[in-house]
């Protein structure tokens, strides 16, 4: 399997990392949308949404718990919008599960 994703957590792929625990990673996306652009990953690879189960409600859980800590800890102390792409009909390019978190310019008006 060669997941570019996995191979950031195995730190042989580069990523501007701004949060890290035992489970989960968050680091900079490469193409931000916005001023600040971070991804949060689970370190475990699961393709997407489309693959989760109740066996992964305590991580998603987490996801989102985690979400705005490392939001407010790049900056977005007023808010922020997040976003999962879901399988290639929902515009997922890299399948490893990651929420999107970015905001910084307050100028957002429509959903991607
Ligand atoms: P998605 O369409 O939700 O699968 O988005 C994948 C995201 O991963 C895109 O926003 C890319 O810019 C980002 N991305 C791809 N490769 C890297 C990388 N090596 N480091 C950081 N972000 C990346
Ligand atoms: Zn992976």
């Amino acid at each position: 399997m060669d997941c570019i994703f996995c191979r950031i957590v195995d730190g042989d792929l580069p990523s501007r990392r701004v949060y890290e625990d035992e489970d989960f990673l968050a680091f900079h996306d490469i193409r931000p949308i916005a001023p600040v652009h971070v991804l949060i990953i689970p370190k475990r690879h699961v393709e997407s949404l489309l693959d989760i189960s109740a066996t992964d409600e305590l991580m998603l859980g987490k996801l989102l718990v985690l979400a705005p800590k490392i939001a407010v800890s790049v900056g977005l102390d007023t808010g922020f919008r997040s976003l999962i792409n879901t399988g290639h009909g929902g515009g997922q390019e890299v399948f490893h599960l990651h929420l999107h978190v970015f905001g910084g310019d307050g100028s957002y008006r429509t959903p991607i």
